[in-house]
């Protein structure tokens, strides 16, 4: 089974700081799909995604900007993102992992 796991899994509030899945992905992980599956390696490795990190550049995944109704991001505890512009969209997960949380 492919998987994103770099054996450096910790979880920061929500999200695993070794492979940027949130628990309930870690959790469902098995029982996903392959399709589910390759597209959320897809999204973690950045091939797919909606827009770019504002904060970083790089690529990154908004479930919302999809055309879903929740985000993975709303698992995670809620991070201080006030020194941050909200207008310029959502983080990466890296990006989301690293801001303090609230
Ligand atoms: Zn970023």
């Amino acid at each position: 089974m492919p998987t994103p796991c770099r054996a450096a899994c910790k979880n920061e509030a929500g999200i695993c700081s070794g492979c940027h899945r949130t628990m309930e992905e870690l959790a469902e992980w098995r029982q996903m799909d392959e399709d589910k599956r390759a597209s959320k390696m897809e999204q973690l490795t950045g091939t797919l995604s909606t827009h770019c990190c504002p904060n970083c550049g790089e690529s990154a995944f908004c479930d919302i900007s999809a055309g879903k109704d929740t985000c993975w991001c709303f698992e995670l505890e809620k991070r201080d993102a006030s020194s941050l512009d909200k207008t310029a969209g959502c983080l990466c997960r890296k990006c989301l992992a690293a801001l303090p949380v609230e």
